[in-house]
């Protein structure tokens, strides 16, 4: 049985993530932090169409919740064989001058200690070396941690750059334990995240500006990231896949 968990699934990236894996026979934890009704409005969509999924909430930044989904996970689905670390946070546009400690700290416990803890709680399930059968990670990054998003955020695209690191690191830590960890760095995806991240009319300055003229659907994401967890994908570890138009 393929059992996937997905932070962060109630909308957006993760949603659609959620969605696809579902149709293609996983069984899905959906994630959420606060917003119970979306989440559960996923989990009807899986049930409405055969498929299996339960809601799972947690804050990723939070140790204690981190384990205890696992748990609920492993209970009532079965043991996890594929993680998609995908929930983020990002914050208004602010140069450096302006970053508060508090702004920081939240950015690097959610999109850097969250997926640290998911990876450590999903190796300690599949790895071979504690009696698992081995499965697949793939983080969520973003563009951000190869351009720098100087002037918006530099604090998100350090925390990206922190979580490629990672990616590189775990591959090689638990590649002969039967554990693949890929990661994805989309671009500009339309979701919910540029209505608190951007001013007014960011999304279409930078559209302009990418080489294929426009956004990336949440759905084009999803896809790249079910064939990193797929058998297709069974000789790729430590892998980059760029999901930015071209930039
Ligand atoms: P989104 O804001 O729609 O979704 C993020 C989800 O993460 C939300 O459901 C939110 O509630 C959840 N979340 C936030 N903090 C959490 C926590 N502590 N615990 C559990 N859940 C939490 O945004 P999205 O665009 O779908 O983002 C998904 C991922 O894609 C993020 O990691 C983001 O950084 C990355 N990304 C997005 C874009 C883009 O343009 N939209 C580009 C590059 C990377």
């Amino acid at each position: 049985m393929k059992i996937a968990l997905v932070t962060g699934a109630s909308r957006g990236i993760g949603r659609a993530t959620a969605l696809l894996l579902a149709q293609q026979g996983y069984a899905v934890g959906v994630n959420y932090v606060n917003n119970e009704t979306a989440a559960q409005s996923v989990i009807d969509e899986i049930h409405q169409a055969g498929g299996k999924a339960i809601a799972l909430k947690a804050d990723i930044a939070d140790e204690a919740q981190v384990v205890a989904m696992f748990k609920r996970l492993g209970e009532e689905l079965g043991p996890v064989t594929a993680l998609v670390n995908n929930a983020g946070i990002l914050f208004q546009q602010m140069t450096i001058e302006n970053l508060s400690a508090e702004r920081i700290n939240k950015v690097l416990s959610t999109n850097v200690t969250g997926y640290f803890l998911c990876c450590r709680e999903a190796v300690k399930i599949m790895s071979h070396r504690h009696g698992g059968k081995g499965g697949a990670i793939v983080n969520v990054s973003s563009a951000a941690a190869r351009l720098g998003a100087p002037g918006e955020y530099v604090d998100y695209a350090a925390s990206k750059g922190a979580v490629d690191t990672l990616t590189t690191g775990l591959a090689l830590e638990v590649a002969a334990y039967g554990i693949r960890v890929n990661c994805v760095r989309p671009g500009l995806i339309y979701t919910e995240m540029h209505a608190s991240g951007g001013e007014p009319g960011r999304v279409d300055r930078v559209k302009a500006n990418l080489p294929m003229q426009r956004g990336g659907q949440p759905e084009e994401v999803a896809e790249a990231i079910s064939w990193l967890l797929s058998d297709s994908a069974s000789y790729v570890t430590g892998s980059f896949i760029e999901l930015a138009g071209g930039k």
